[in-house]
């Protein structure tokens, strides 16, 4: 239905958009949430729908009263333009608790407010590089940084994670070229759960360290981490900044204040990157130019009232207890699936009996839509062989899916 809508439609669109929208992995994401939305309307019973990671959980208590309390008691003109970074007081409060957790010293200058984790892998991405630079990304990965390369010119380039879904760092050291300008990691990961351990991040440091011996410019690090406070004990997350000079944390509110509809991020640059100065200046206009112009304003003021506060987050039990449900159950079935850690999502491995046959990912998401489940196959991510399956989604749903996967697979 929508490859019909687009063709007829086509001549409206440029040639890399419409070769996007019916490309592979595009009509996979769109395949599988109009199957949803048509399955909800045909009245045959629940749809028990996996694919989306849209936080299914509420935003906490805390962030409700904040937002009332920051309109009652606001002064004029706290809802006008103001610079693109975003208003100083926010980004100072942000710089100070980045400075506590990472041991660095950050200021309000090295924060910039943005629209979403999105808008901020954007603004970076038009701010560092030019068209024919690559961005190298452990796989699998969060497919639309595809999209975001494609934005400015610049190309995705995937390595294969280990089998425990780690980078494997001496397989992106052999895959680094001249135009290698970025390396973007995501942890804890989309699609598969993994946390980064420090082992590995201090490995990818020392490497880039001596690969940066070789060149003008450092090669930057990217960390995208909008789950980095969704851990099930807590924890802190090992990060890059830490670790390595030339890094820029990125990350929003979408998840861990269930906020995704409200557009709140922020880029976080560590104070001992190369020209951190003109840099953040740099990010500061690409936030203008993309058209962002700068971060939701009245999302900006309630995080000081929020973050760091007891009632300050979602109750990420909910999906610890979820994920654990789905885990157990799926391994009684013979899939393999890493003790889920974080965030929402799972990316079991397909049974031993379906491992190795071509498609049997595709195969297995299509017989559990005929149970009217909704999963999304590791093919999407380029990691064929799994499934991709989202707890941010009502209890019912995972005990229908369970159910459907019982079905299907025993
Ligand atoms: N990065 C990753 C890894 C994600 O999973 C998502 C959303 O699913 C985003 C970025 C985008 O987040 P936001 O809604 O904050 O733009």
């Amino acid at each position: 239905m929508f490859r019909a809508v687009v063709d007829a439609g086509a001549a409206q669109l440029s040639s890399r958009v419409r070769d996007t929208l019916l490309g592979s992995k595009e009509s996979w994401t769109r395949r599988m949430f109009e199957l949803a939305g048509q399955l909800r309307k045909d009245g045959g019973g629940p749809v028990h729908d996996l694919s989306l990671g849209n936080p299914s959980l509420e935003p906490p208590t805390a962030w409700r009263k904040a937002v009332v309390e920051v309109l009652e008691g606001e002064p004029p003109g706290m809802h006008r333009y103001m610079t693109n970074a975003g208003f100083p007081e926010v980004r100072a409060f942000l710089a100070q608790r980045e400075s506590a957790r990472y041991g660095l010293e950050l200021n309000e200058g090295h924060v910039l407010m943005t629209v979403g984790a999105a808008g901020a892998v954007n603004v970076f991405f038009r701010a560092i590089l030019d068209p024919g630079d690559t961005v190298m990304v452990p796989a699998p990965y969060f497919t639309e940084y595809d999209h975001y390369c494609t934005n400015v010119g610049a190309q995705l380039v995937p390595v294969r994670s280990t089998d425990a879904f780690e980078p494997d760092v001496d397989a992106m050291m052999a895959a680094l070229t001249e135009r290698t300008r970025a390396i973007l990691i995501n942890s804890p990961n989309n699609p598969t759960g993994a946390i980064y351990s420090e082992a590995v991040l201090r490995r990818l440091a020392d490497a880039l360290r001596a690969v940066n011996e070789t060149r003008e410019r450092p090669v930057v690090v990217l960390e995208d981490s909008p789950y980095r406070d969704l851990t099930y004990d807590g924890s802190d997350v090992p990060s890059m900044m830490r670790l390595y000079e030339h890094t820029a944390l990125l990350t929003s509110h979408s998840k861990d204040l269930g906020l995704a509809g409200e557009r709140i991020g922020y880029i976080a640059l560590s104070p001992k990157m190369a020209g951190v100065e003109t840099l953040a200046r740099g990010l500061g206009f690409c936030n203008r130019v993309l058209g962002f112009v700068n971060a939701p304003a009245l999302m900006q003021r309630v995080l000081p009232k929020v973050l760091g506060t007891p009632e300050g987050r979602v109750d990420v039990d909910v999906y610890a207890r979820r994920c654990r449900k789905m885990a157990a159950g799926l391994r009684e079935l013979g899939f393999e699936v890493a003790e889920p850690r974080a965030g929402f999502f799972l990316f079991p491995q397909l049974p031993e009996s379906m491992r190795g046959q071509e498609g049997a990912d595709v195969k297995l998401t299509d017989a559990l839509l005929a149970k009217r489940t909704i999963v999304v196959p590791g093919t999407a991510f380029g990691v064929p062989g799994h499934l991709r399956l989202s707890m941010a989604t009502p209890d019912a749903a995972v005990d229908g899916a369970l159910a459907a996967f019982r079905e299907v697979c025993s």
